[in-house]
């Protein structure tokens, strides 16, 4: 048995929290860095250099040696350069020191980051500036302790090169326009509006011994080739199912050290698919939530190495079961509690929250490219319409209770009444009766509605938060803020409040859609509605990029034109340097293992038919057809082979950006598939003992 741990006394140990900072810093710098974190308000060098001395002390008394500027580069992970707390030797002694300035700005070398044309190497120079609102923390690992500090990187021309600060911007727009909102209808009280986040994170664990084994987990994360076995996951029996000790133990490990970094690991279970797995934490402001998600996923990879496994963050790491999302789950908190997501037990006569709702249902359905875009990467394109996965068509899953009062709104003008929940009747006596929701789930929306909260469920696994919450707070404020803008202008303001619910749920009613997303004759119906479908990510980036989208982030400041055109630019390189690396590593699994292994197996056959003839007049058809198929196959492997090398030395000759991306995915992409099939086969029809790498079901089946 383990050791117990207190789980009270370890959550948030390592984290320069509220109650860490009220503890240990004078009351006066208390308060300004309070006004700070909660006000905007800007801190004084003197504050900061306060702040950064007992911050450093905090930290050398956690073991900590050096800090850490923590932030979020284009690159989809987090970056960070390393200082020692040491000053320069008197008398050959060193002291440990932190100053305001340094807790406040770094400089890392801007040149190696994307910047997707926003910079030239020779103007280097960028920025990391502390995000106060996000707690520094102090990470053990083998490089001993480090104090991190989540900062934004931006470049020396102002230019945001993160996913941080376009998420701060965006959360500071949406505070703007929803307080604006309450006070129109009536809230005196509340000082500011958060977006909420709960991201829930999908994984799959699979043996590192193995893992080792498969060069394409070990180059791409996902597996190139691959043959299903006889059992996928059909049979449902991993989803909630027991958990196996070794992942229990596993699961343990990543609870203890997310809890001491004060992530709030909440809930876990298996998933859907054999060896898929899922981690949900609390709720938190968005910023925090986004932070913390990174947190986590870097624990999880971190723990699996100590056990042996190996954390795969890649959303199709398999083909043929499902893949791994996260479920951002979002919703609008006031700072006195107040979920402006929540209808209470009759929304057909809660006004705020369905003007709140019909705004979010224009909002979605005016900017469903970019919510899609928001969760476009390379890895989602596999997902996305596959197994258990939402497709890439954007609607609002709403449920039955507020679909109906729309409709009473839409056809009448008023809504008298909301459904109520039955009584669950479960027919054994011992059972306690219970109320159900008013509304059952739908797990095939891309965006549902699920009690006080959206769930937004297109994003992958391994993309960070941080683009579609951008995304859903800028699009919401900008409706909030016509809203607002028309309201203010009213003369009669309940008659203005009811023409604009009545407005947006008549206009947007296209958007909802409770049927099931999975279904085939969705994306026909979604056709008919002129909903846009943008399966693949080279069609979905320029989305960013359309005057419709610039407006939208110019006029809250969250994006420049610029810094859109470079975001743009970023995708499709990443699109394009994915897509290659994958080739090239196909070309290498197929000509280093795979055709020497069929080689092998295919002597093996004709040396077999040979001596058993050679013992007498015996049947050798069976060995001959295996003989015949596989060299058959091979011959197709050799084809398909050479032909993406051909595309694949190709690829510089495409100009970089949307060509080269575009060729990638129609060409390159396409051969990468002509390729697989073939092995795919061969795999099937050739030796176990003879193939080169574990299979899908010592993989998945055999952790
Ligand atoms: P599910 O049944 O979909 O797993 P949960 O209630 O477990 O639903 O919540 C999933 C995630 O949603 C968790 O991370 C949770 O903290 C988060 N969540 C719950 N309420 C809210 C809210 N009001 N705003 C944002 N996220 C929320
Ligand atoms: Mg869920």
């Amino acid at each position: 048995m383990g050791e117990y741990i207190n789980v009270v006394e370890t959550f948030g140990c390592d984290v320069f929290n509220d109650s860490v900072m009220q503890a240990r810093l004078p009351k006066k710098v208390y308060k300004e860095l309070k006004k700070t974190i909660e006000e905007g308000k800007e801190m004084s060098m003197e504050i900061a250099d306060v702040v950064a001395h007992e911050m450093k002390e905090w930290a050398i008394e956690k073991g900590a040696t050096h800090y850490s500027h923590w932030f979020q580069p284009l690159t989809g992970v987090t970056a960070e350069k390393h200082d020692a707390f040491i000053t320069a030797p008197e008398n050959g002694k060193v002291l440990m020191s932190f100053s305001g300035k340094e807790l406040i700005k770094g400089e890392p070398d801007a040149s190696s980051f994307p910047s997707g044309g926003l910079r030239a190497t020779f103007e280097a120079r960028g920025y990391t500036t502390w995000d106060c609102t996000s707690p520094a923390f102090v990470r053990h690992d083998a490089a001993g302790a480090t104090l991190c500090i989540p900062t934004a990187f931006c470049s020396y021309t102002g230019e945001a090169l993160d996913q941080k600060t376009p998420l701060l911007r965006s959360m500071e727009a949406i505070n703007t326009q929803a307080l604006r909102l309450i006070r129109l209808l009536g809230n005196t009280t509340s000082k500011k509006v958060t977006p909420s986040v709960g991201a829930e994170q999908e994984y799959f664990l699979i043996d590192k011994e193995k893992w080792l084994q498969r060069k394409d987990l070990t180059y791409t994360g996902r597996t190139l080739f691959g043959a299903m076995p006889p059992k996928g996951q059909e049979m449902d029996d991993h989803y909630l199912g027991t958990i196996r000790q070794r992942i229990s133990a596993y699961m343990k490990e990543v609870n203890e050290e997310c809890w001491r970094l004060g992530v709030t690991a909440k809930t876990q279970h298996n998933e859907a698919a054999p060896a898929q797995h899922e981690l949900a934490p609390i709720y938190a402001p968005a910023n925090i939530a986004a932070d913390h998600n990174q947190m986590m996923m870097r624990i999880l990879k971190k723990v699996a190495s100590r056990h042996g496994l190996r954390c795969l963050l890649h959303e199709k790491p398999f083909t043929g079961v499902s893949g791994s999302g996260k479920h951002n789950n979002w919703s609008l908190t006031t700072d006195d509690g107040i979920n402006l997501l929540d209808p209470g037990k009759t929304p057909h006569d809660n006004i705020q929250f369905l003007l709140i709702l019909t705004c979010i249902l224009k909002a979605v359905d005016e900017h469903a490219d970019l919510l899609r875009e928001s969760a476009a990467d390379v890895g989602n394109d596999h997902r996305l319409g596959g197994n258990e996965a939402p497709p890439a068509i954007i609607s609002v899953f709403l449920g039955e209770q507020l679909e109906d009062v729309l409709e009473q709104l839409i056809s009448t003008g008023i809504a008298t009444h909301s459904k109520k929940g039955a009584k669950l009747e479960t027919g054994v006596k011992t059972l306690p009766d219970f109320m159900k929701d008013a509304t059952d789930r739908n797990r095939t929306s891309p965006f549902a509605f699920t009690g006080n909260k959206f769930e937004f469920r297109m994003v992958g696994s391994r993309d960070s938060i941080s683009s579609c919450n951008v995304v859903l707070n800028t699009i919401t404020a900008e409706v909030f803020r016509d809203t607002c803008d028309r309201l203010e202008a009213a003369e009669n303001m309940e008659m203005a409040i009811h023409d604009i619910i009545k407005e947006y749920a008549t206009d947007h009613q296209r958007i909802v859609f409770s049927g099931n997303s999975y279904a085939p004759e969705w994306a026909e119906e979604a056709a008919r509605r002129g909903l846009p479908n943008l399966p693949f990510m080279v069609d979905a980036i320029p989305a960013l990029i359309t005057e419709k989208s610039v407006k939208l982030f110019e006029d809250f400041g969250v994006f420049t034109r610029t810094e859109l055109e470079s975001r743009a630019e970023i995708q499709y390189e990443i699109y394009a340097k994915a897509i290659n690396i994958e080739a090239k590593t196909m070309i290498d699994i197929a000509t280093k293992q795979i055709i020497p292994a069929v080689i092998k197996y295919t002597t093996v056959l004709a040396n077999s038919i040979n001596a058993v003839r050679q013992a007498g007049p015996m049947d050798v058809s069976v060995q001959l057809e295996l003989l015949e198929k596989s060299s058959e196959l091979l011959k197709k492997t050799n084809i398909a082979m050479r032909e993406l090398g051909r595309l694949v030395a190709e690829i510089p000759e495409h100009p970089e950006g949307r060509d080269r991306a575009v060729f990638c995915k129609e060409k390159v992409f396409k051969a990468m598939g002509e390729l697989r099939a073939p092995v795919d086969k061969l795999e099937m029809i050739v030796d176990k003992e003879m193939w080169p790498m574990p299979s899908y079901g010592d993989l998945i089946f055999e952790v």
